[in-house]
């Protein structure tokens, strides 16, 4: 390889437009390729030496024109996606410390599983086949007064990252106790994540009453305000467990902090009838008279909508946070999704907690979301292939306020990357990669995924985490859960 010269041009060429190929006998002899502040001209072949270089069949993007590129590359370094090049100009600009040859698979942005309570990963499977209340009162709150505590949510949070890591998730929207301890662990697998304040009336081992789960919100949100994967998010539980003066102080301290607000809101028809029956107020009207209905205010489930209710939330700018598998679990209604993306609200998609879905696997939810939607809406064109991909991609980065960092493959975005392999004989032939990511494939065709350009998971092996250690944590705990029943 001939080196010729270096020559630095004025920033406003820093993005070259174009590259340029010069031709020798047939020979390409010339390449210009981006280097940082200029360019390089070298004889031959690579230029510039960046973190990754993945090479799939095909980069589902998710930008505005939902473009499906096929034989193209994507580079990554500094943990960020810097180019998205055809692979043969990619082979040309670029050698990387390490390539990716994908192929048979799609890279689609990595998922964004946009409600979630993760610790309850200790609790999948405890109490089946009940309705919400019944659910919460008789077995969910019990367990957790009984078996809640940093230990448990340590483990629990631990096991559920390893589960969405696998299943292609690399951002999640967190509520839970011991919010600290998800964050610590959060940060430690190096997985996204948005870490819920939990606000409640009443007394649990995290906190006593509605101040002191305020203050020791606030706190967190200060400790970590600076790590680079980490948001947080106010997270009053719901309507009818916190009341009037939390949630007007809540609404203050948003607006103040200017972060999210996340909330299950009107999940059930018995929770509208027991709140009209106490306020004469629908929960939505109550919240509203409040100020919490805003563009900061991420609601959960919403299966009981009126067209009023949803004009008001396209209105206040609100996000609506859809959990179509807790949902129909639990019996609890139907979100109207496609009447609320026609009137313009963003819709964005979450699991729920494994206690009442039980899987956190985003790929299964889209599929569900997709097929539900159209029985709801009673339209086949309901929610298509590539909206249930953007409700569980870049939706949930804008419910989250973080769509300028994550939730599309596009340059300049952190390198948040799922590899899903589409060669199977589940998956194939593949007419349409869209429609076969979600309505044939499966989350155990996911084989790779990175978090800001961290492999953190290799041919479907997770890389720093030790399955073994969280299977054997996972089977302890059940045994003293089971054993105390
Ligand atoms: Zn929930």
């Amino acid at each position: 390889m001939l080196f010729i010269t270096n020559m630095q041009f004025p920033s406003f060429f820093a993005r070259p437009p174009m590259r340029a190929f010069f031709y020798l006998d047939g020979l390409e002899v010339l390449t210009f390729a981006p280097y940082t502040g200029g360019y390089s001209f070298v004889a031959g072949c690579t230029m510039k030496t960046i973190e990754s270089l993945l090479h799939p069949d095909w980069i589902i993007c998710v930008d505005d024109e939902n473009r499906v590129l096929k034989d193209h590359s994507l580079a990554i370094d500094d943990g960020k996606i810097i180019d998205i090049l055809p692979t043969a100009e990619a082979n040309q600009a670029y050698t990387a410390e390490h390539t990716h040859i994908l192929t048979g698979h799609a890279l689609i942005p990595g998922l964004i599983n946009s409600h979630t309570h993760a610790p309850m990963n200790l609790f999948r499977g405890l109490a089946d086949d009940l309705p919400l209340m019944q659910w919460l009162e008789q077995h969910i709150w019990p367990a957790e007064q009984k078996w809640v505590s940093r230990d448990f949510v340590r483990d629990g949070a631990r096991l559920a990252i390893a589960e969405m890591l696998r299943g292609g998730t690399t951002c999640f929207n967190d509520m839970y106790f011991f919010p600290d301890v998800v964050a610590e662990q959060a940060k430690q697998a190096g997985i996204r994540a948005s870490i819920g304040l939990i606000v409640i009336d009443f007394p649990t081992v995290w906190a006593n009453n509605a101040d002191e789960y305020i203050s020791k919100g606030l706190q967190l949100h200060r400790e970590i305000k600076d790590e680079p994967l980490l948001s947080t998010a106010l997270a009053p539980h719901a309507p009818y467990t916190v009341s009037d003066a939390p949630l007007a102080e809540l609404v203050r301290l948003g607006d103040e902090m200017a972060i999210p607000l996340h909330m299950h809101i009107h999940e059930t028809p018995g929770e509208i009838a027991m709140a009209v029956e106490q306020t004469g107020l629908r929960p939505l009207q109550r919240l509203d008279q409040l100020g919490v209905l805003s563009p900061r205010l991420m609601a959960v489930h919403m299966t009981q909508l009126n067209n009023d209710e949803i004009t008001l939330l396209a209105q206040r700018g609100s996000h609506v946070l859809h959990c179509p598998e807790s949902n129909l679990k639990l019996a609890s209604g139907f979100c109207p999704v496609q009447t609320l993306l026609d009137a313009g609200v963003n819709v964005a998609l979450g699991t729920d907690g494994a206690a009442s879905n039980n899987d956190l696997d985003m790929l299964g939810e889209m599929r569900t979301a997709a097929l539900l939607a159209k029985a709801v809406a009673n339209d086949a064109q309901a929610v298509a292939a590539a909206t249930a991909l953007r409700m569980a991609t870049i939706n949930g980065a804008r419910a989250l306020g973080l769509d300028a960092i994550t939730g599309s493959l596009e340059e300049g975005k952190a390198a948040d990357i799922t590899a899903v392999k589409l060669d199977s004989l589940e998956t194939q032939p593949v007419y349409d990669p869209v429609s076969q990511l979600v309505y044939a494939a499966g989350r155990e065709h996911v084989t790779h995924v990175w978090v800001t350009g961290r492999h953190l998971l290799d041919n479907g092996k997770l890389v720093d985490m030790d399955e073994a250690e969280l299977l054997e944590s996972a089977r302890s705990w059940q045994q003293r859960i089971a054993d105390s029943r």
